[in-house]
């Protein structure tokens, strides 16, 4: 179980694997042993029945929109390879 939500770790998280919603955190200190900066402020998408048992999702915002950029962006350039491949044609 715990495999599959550290796999499901990707993008914007809409639902947590336990059925909670996701919601919108900023952390203003370290108040988990996971949180890995004190700098204040610092955002997640989290769950809202969140406990730190490693079963619910508690994604740092800057991860998950990288995550988000990278896959517009790779879809981004195969719509362009087609579009150029076809008026190569
Ligand atoms: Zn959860």
């Amino acid at each position: 179980m715990l495999g599959c939500i550290v796999d499901a770790h990707y993008g914007i998280p809409t639902r947590c694997p336990c059925g909670g919603r996701i919601v919108d955190e900023v952390s203003l200190g370290k108040n988990f042993p996971s949180d890995f900066d004190t700098h204040p402020g610092r955002k997640y998408f989290t769950c809202a029945n969140f406990e730190d048992d490693g079963l619910h999702f508690r994604q740092p915002w800057v991860f998950a929109i990288q995550d988000e950029v990278k896959a517009y962006l790779s879809a981004l350039m195969k719509w362009l390879q087609r579009s150029l491949s076809s008026r190569m044609s």
